[in-house]
């Protein structure tokens, strides 16, 4: 039975006296506040708080968290005021105390929304003193260890937010032995009979390994002996909640799993680390590309070692850890770590408890710009499971990106601006495609230009939330203005046909015909015409109702810029450039496509007024227009070289390029060139022409 006595002894070892006695009046005080309560199990409520305090004792934290863990349920159970414990112990504590009350009050129910909504508190509250979650954690995990006292259905609710959001938690403060047990726990009272079976399949396996075991921990030893290395190898096993997940998520037997040996190698000091990673893999050959280093660059909870993974006796796989004894200790306390190590080695605690700050942080901007709490535990989700590079800014800022994250994400990542207008990259200072994934360690460089736009097609790579509501919000905006621009032309290129326009048209007119389509404002409708779910040859038709009936008489051609973006693509069957006579076909949802008159995908529908638009070019149209060329010519060495110098020096850029050989002597080419206009394109093919062997040119259209 632990007693407050006990626990003072324990505390003494690493606290001063006078903080003891401050302790143990935070006991004597919550025992009178809790007199007469029992706990479940039918011992007096003080044991609890005791134990939580325990649990605290045993991560060496300071005097504060005893005191709040000791007064945890005060506020909550028995109403004495938060001021009553400032009176008596002090701001900070009653801080503290209100901090775990409130999460406690966590109303946690099976909706995902509410969950959302806990973990936002959860949050707020690390923001403010990351204790406050300290004594909470520990406050679930000896409510875990007691946890069959209670009623079934309770029970498992409490095991499954223990699992869906304390373990993670804990995890990503980089507490991993409490993880462990949360896991363990949470899964025993979730899944009893799978966390049975399970336990029963490793402990025969265990036996049948043991030989196996002895035999590889024997052979790293003596190897660690010769090379003159102080070491202490250990044997590691998966815990059950972790097999049960990787038999779950990853599809994997359990005998696969258990046929990986896992060790972890202890050592005094870093150096160390690399000399025995060096003598390991002369031991047994390492298997490629498993290596990683994460005492250059530990991961996000603060976790250092090295890992690799060797082919043993008979091929058996080999994982191994080596890692340092403060390493060693920071993997299982992790941010609880800082206490533990307040005294000497200063640095690494601090960075553990930097980067958990700088979570905590990221957590609350992600919570202000993700509009609801559902979206919010969406993005959380994919940041606590630390799969994570670790990529650079040319100014050596790290960042911490998800694995696959691609140059666009870190875009977004340093600043939403910067991906909206990002165009390229380098990567390692060389131009890599925005769609790379990216490797940790490397420098990544984004090249942004003034007045770009993030491209559709991002929306295929991207793998952080961030990037993609960013890039969806931006395409969503765009798409409007131009859709509402483009309808706005429509609309009044017939209503000019009819001696009209939309600014003569009455007001009262145009109210009528927007609640007539049940729409809120003129830019609806525009939007509508210009997306191509509304003809605007019929809108017009409505809007002028009371004044004719006539049809539009010979309109001009509504004339195209280049400038129309999103709402307005060319026809890859025919790829009209400026200059060729078009034809514009509006297809529902799609905006419109413009295509060759003479194209043959649109012959049928080419009379049709609601299907089809007659088009010109502007006089100022921009942009680069991509068109297929088809070039015989005799075989001869350097031939691509030939035509791309030709090409580029009539201004032209070469898309795509491919070659096939007719026969020994003529070689057919077809190349894709953007070029402005037919003029341009006039002088692209004299340019090749020019060149000797060149047989026949033609531009292909479908
Ligand atoms: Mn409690």
């Amino acid at each position: 039975m632990p007693s407050i006595d006990a626990l003072a002894d324990r505390l003494s070892t690493y606290l001063g006296g006078e903080q003891v006695n401050l302790v143990r009046r935070a006991y004597f005080y919550a025992e009178q506040a809790h007199d007469g309560q029992r706990r479940r199990s039918g011992e007096a409520y003080v044991t609890h708080p005791l134990a939580v305090a325990n649990i605290l004792a045993d991560m060496h934290m300071d005097h504060q968290s005893l005191m709040a863990a000791m007064l945890h349920d005060v506020i909550e159970d028995t109403g004495i005021a938060k001021e009553a414990l400032t009176a008596q112990f002090g701001e900070t504590v009653a801080e503290l105390v209100d901090g775990v009350s409130k999460l406690t009050q966590m109303n946690f129910e099976t909706k995902a929304e509410a969950q959302a909504e806990n973990f936002q508190k959860m949050a707020m509250a690390m923001a403010r003193d990351i204790r406050v979650i300290l004594v909470k954690l520990a406050d679930r995990l000896h409510n875990m260890r007691t946890l069959e006292v209670l009623a079934g259905e309770k029970r498992r609710r409490i095991a499954k937010e223990t699992l869906e959001i304390y373990a993670p938690i804990a995890n990503r403060l980089g507490m991993h032995s409490m993880r462990v047990e949360f896991e363990e726990l949470g899964f025993k009272a979730m899944h009893p009979m799978r966390s049975e079976r399970i336990r029963q399949a490793v402990k025969r396996a265990r036996g049948n390994r043991k030989e196996i075991v002895n035999k590889i921990e024997e052979s790293l030893t003596h190897c660690l002996n010769r090379e003159g290395m102080e070491g202490e190898v250990v044997g590691r096993e998966k815990h059950l909640y972790g097999i049960y997940q990787k038999m779950r998520g990853k599809r994997r037997a359990f005998n696969e799993i258990m046929d990986v040996y896992a060790f972890r190698i202890i050592v005094d000091k870093v150096d160390t680390c690399y000399r025995v990673l060096g003598a390991v893999h002369n031991l047994y050959k390492p298997l490629p590309g498993r290596f990683k280093d994460y005492i250059a660059i530990p991961k996000a909870n603060g976790y250092q070692s090295l890992h690799t993974t060797l082919f043993g006796m008979h091929g058996v796989p080999i994982e191994i850890q080596i890692r340092t004894r403060e390493m060693e200790e920071m993997a299982n306390n992790g941010i609880a770590a800082h206490w533990l190590y307040k005294s000497n080695e200063e640095d690494q605690p601090k960075g553990t408890h930097a980067r958990a700050r700088q979570w905590v942080k990221g957590v609350l901007e992600m919570q202000q710009r993700a509009g609801n709490s559902l979206e919010f535990i969406e993005s959380v989700k994919i940041d606590l499971f630390p799969d994570e590079v670790y990529v650079f800014t040319p100014k050596g800022r790290i960042m911490e990106m998800p694995k696959g994250s691609t140059a666009v994400d870190f875009a977004y990542a340093v600043h939403t601006d910067v991906g909206n207008s990002c165009i390229a990259c380098r990567i390692n200072r060389r131009l890599a495609p925005l769609s790379e994934p990216l490797q940790s360690g490397a420098t990544v460089e984004i090249v942004t230009a003034p007045g770009a736009r993030p491209n559709p097609a991002w929306l295929n790579f991207v793998v952080t939330g961030k990037a993609r509501t960013h890039i969806r919000h931006a395409l969503k905006l765009q798409r409007r203005s131009e859709s509402i621009s483009l309808g706005e032309r429509l609309l009044n290129k017939v209503l000019t046909g009819l001696n009209s326009h939309l600014d003569k048209v009455p007001a009262d007119q145009v109210q009528g015909v927007l609640a007539e389509y049940r729409l809120e404002v003129i830019e609806d409708l525009l939007e509508d015409i210009g997306l191509g779910n509304r003809m605007a040859y019929v809108v017009a038709r409505r809007l002028l109702a009371s004044e004719s009936e006539q049809l539009p008489s010979a309109e001009g051609p509504l004339a195209i810029r280049g400038t129309e973006g999103l709402v307005l693509s060319y026809a890859k069957c025919c790829t009209p450039i400026p200059g060729d006579p078009i034809v514009g076909h509006l297809s529902a949802g799609k905006g419109m496509v413009v295509h060759l008159e003479s194209c043959k995908n649109i012959s049928d529908i080419r009379q049709n007024p609601e299907k089809c638009i007659q088009l010109s070019w502007a006089k100022d149209v921009v942009g680069e227009f991509n068109v297929e060329l088809r070039i015989e010519l005799e075989h001869q060495r350097g031939l691509i070289a030939l035509l791309a110098s030709s090409v580029n020096a009539a201004d032209g850029n070469i898309e795509k390029i491919s070659m096939d050989e007719r026969d020994g002597r003529i070689s057919v080419v077809q190349l894709v060139v953007s070029v402005h206009d037919r003029v341009h394109l006039a002088r692209v093919i004299k340019k090749l022409r020019a060149l000797k062997g060149v047989v026949h040119i033609s531009r292909v259209r479908a």
